[in-house]
């Protein structure tokens, strides 16, 4: 039978309740601690709940932390009994933040004899487990290595993304802007069909059909962005431009809010004034870095 580590989780929100889930089903001892204790109530006779922080960090060589904030995390686990706890122990850090946050984990840690990973979660609590689950890391891989396959618990797509401790958080950062982007963008354009009495079941099934083209799109930009060529013949940002005006000029005309559509066409007017009138649609991102 293979050794399965013991694994503490600190923080038992939406996405804390579901690792802890995950390490249970998988048969791992854990435990578990929250601060409001009613979150950690399910988890008795399945885990053993810790009464401090500083005991979930001493019951197991690995605790993973899924509070709300870095501040958060940084309030529970600078505590000097909790620090004192982790030492000599391996701390992944499955809250969200910025690279800088990271960094600023992953120093504090060093300065105490604490190993550090830092990952970002890709998915809702409810996928956490599955096959295609991504989950990120980032630091010192031969760490990662060392735990990988208890990692890998929590998601089949689990992977190490570099070994600058804020790797992880700046892809969680960057993926994550593409798709709150594309939620409100979405959301407006379901605004556009209800303005116009169209069935929103028909909206969402058609949104399907527009989802290849992001992805064609993002495919083109990855060449586009890393040659400079932004030269193509499938359509001009001229083109582009007029649709977006099409849908700035729609929603004034339905009392809609415009500052989505404005925006974005605030940025392909810019495109065009550095000259990208007759390149492809990645020449946007000359304006962004204008
Ligand atoms: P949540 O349900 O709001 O849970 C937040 C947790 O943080 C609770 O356990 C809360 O404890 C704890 N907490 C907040 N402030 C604290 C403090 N000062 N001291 C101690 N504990 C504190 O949030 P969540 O959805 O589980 O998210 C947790 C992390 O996972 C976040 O960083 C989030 O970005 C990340 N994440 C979430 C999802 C998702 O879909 N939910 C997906 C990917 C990543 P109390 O119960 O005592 O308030």
């Amino acid at each position: 039978m293979s050794h399965k580590e013991n694994v503490s989780i600190v923080g038992l929100g939406q996405m804390g309740a579901a690792l802890a889930r995950a390490y249970i089903k998988a048969g791992h001892r854990v435990t578990v601690w929250n601060r409001s204790p009613g979150k950690a109530e399910p988890f008795h006779g399945q885990a053993n709940v810790a009464a401090t922080p500083e005991q979930a960090c001493s019951e197991s060589d690995l605790t993973i932390i899924s509070l709300s904030n870095y501040e958060a995390s940084d309030q529970v686990f600078r505590a000097p009994l909790v620090a004192e706890a982790a030492k000599g122990r391996t701390l992944v850090q499955l809250t969200s933040g910025t690279p800088g946050d990271a960094r600023s984990g992953a120093a504090w840690a060093s300065g105490l004899g604490i190993d550090y990973l830092d990952g970002c979660i890709l998915a809702y609590p409810s996928y956490i487990g599955g096959e295609q689950t991504p989950v990120f890391y980032s630091g010192p891989k031969d760490l990662y290595e060392r735990h990988q396959s208890t990692l890998r618990v929590l998601g089949g797509a689990t992977s190490h993304v570099g070994e600058p401790i804020g790797a992880a958080a700046a892809l969680d950062c960057a993926l994550l802007e593409s798709y709150y982007g594309a939620t409100l963008s979405f959301l407006h354009g379901a605004a556009i069909c209800a303005s116009e009495k169209i069935p929103l079941d028909a909206f969402f099934e058609k949104f399907q059909a527009i989802l290849p083209l992001i992805s064609i799109t993002a495919d083109m930009s990855k060449n586009m962005l890393s040659t400079g060529d932004f030269k193509g013949t499938d359509c001009t940002l001229d083109i582009h431009t007029n649709a977006i005006e099409h849908i700035v000029r729609l929603s004034h005309e339905n009392n809609l809010d415009r500052r989505i559509p404005e925006l974005v066409l605030s940025y392909f007017k810019r495109a065009l004034q550095l000259g990208h009138g007759g390149d492809e649609i990645a020449a946007v991102f000359k304006a962004i870095q204008d």
